[in-house]
């Protein structure tokens, strides 16, 4: 592996049982046992118990115009666009992993389509700008702004779009459609995933309760890209460089390879390239035999082809 890795462990003592008001569920402190690994492997090749499932849970698709409001360099290659707009007032997003669709018309003018109880519809004889996925990384209700974390990979219509953008300029998104809500309440959770699902990992992390136990793998360039999260959890981040060199890329792969599972009950989310989400995904499903309740591990972009 030429990826370097360094772990960082941010500790905090278990508080007892506590109903966290943010949310409904009920926090429990997990219990660590010593990693036995035959108790571990048969729990995770179990499926999830019915109160651990997640919720898919619908909501109405709604496009809205927004303006930037405020431009943030996060790291060199990540930008986070504040956006404000009055279409916000019943902005919903329940979970981490939630996405919306960002329509990037190519001069830039948006077009806006109209609300429908189907969903959003562009008038007859437009034609429908590109449309990338994007994470909602945080809404703040009383100012009515939402917050995009975008990484500047160099062409396509949304990194073009965000390398150019400045306050006032205007784009529409549409959604979240839907949120597939976790609860926090695993014994631990493992995220895993590229600069991509960094807005959705940061995002869990900074929810989840001090009770929670979590450990991510995550791979970007290089030192300057790691992001630091704002998290009551017990959290442990490896972070793996790529420093450009393409067999790096396998070292996301190997890092989940060799990662040991804790004892207890576990979830697996990983996001990122596809062949590299592909290739954890057989891992985890197929050579762990771990069950698919406990996994959710998507594609968030191809090399050489665009998202949409
Ligand atoms: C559910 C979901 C949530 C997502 N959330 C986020 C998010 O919050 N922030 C974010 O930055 N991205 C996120 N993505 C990924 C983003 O949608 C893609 O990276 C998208 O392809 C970017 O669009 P584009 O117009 O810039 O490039 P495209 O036109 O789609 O692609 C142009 C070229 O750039 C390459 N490319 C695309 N993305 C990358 C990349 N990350 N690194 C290197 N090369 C790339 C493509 O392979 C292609 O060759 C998410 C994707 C999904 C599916």
């Amino acid at each position: 592996m030429t990826g370097h890795m360094r772990a960082v462990m941010s500790g905090h003592a278990y508080p007892h049982t506590r109903l966290n008001a943010a949310s409904t569920y009920l926090v429990v402190p997990p219990v660590f046992h010593e990693n036995d690994d035959m108790t571990t492997e048969i729990k995770m090749q179990a499926p999830i118990c019915p109160q651990l499932a997640p919720q898919r849970v619908r909501h109405p698709l709604k496009a809205r115009l927004l303006q930037v409001r405020k431009i943030t360099c996060l790291t060199p290659r990540m930008v986070r666009v504040t956006f404000h707009g009055r279409d916000l007032g019943d902005f919903i997003s329940a979970s981490f992993d939630d996405h919306m669709k960002l329509f990037f018309p190519p001069d830039g003018q948006p077009i806006v389509p109209t609300n429908t109880p189907e969903g959003p519809r562009f008038a007859e004889g437009t034609v429908r700008p590109p449309a990338r996925d994007y994470t909602p990384r945080y809404y703040r209700e009383a100012t009515r702004e939402l917050d995009i974390d975008f990484v500047l990979h160099g062409d396509g219509p949304a990194a073009s779009w965000v390398a150019g953008a400045t306050e006032g300029d205007e784009l529409v998104v549409a959604g979240p459609r839907g949120s597939f809500v976790m609860t926090p309440n695993f014994d631990w959770q493992l995220m895993i995933g590229d600069e991509t699902a960094l807005p959705a990992i940061g995002r869990r992390l900074e929810e989840l309760p001090a009770a929670a136990k979590a450990y991510v793998i995550a791979l970007v360039e290089n030192a300057a890209e790691e992001q630091a999260f704002q998290t009551q959890a017990q959290v442990n981040i490896t972070w793996l460089h790529r420093e450009g060199s393409s067999e790096s890329e396998q070292a996301l792969v190997n890092a989940v390879r060799t990662f040991a599972l804790p004892a207890g009950e576990g979830y697996i989310w990983g996001a990122g390239q596809a062949a590299h989400m592909r290739a954890i995904s057989q891992y985890l499903l197929e050579e762990k035999g771990i069950d698919k309740s406990r996994v959710r591990i998507s594609n968030y972009w191809k090399p050489g082809s665009p998202q949409e």
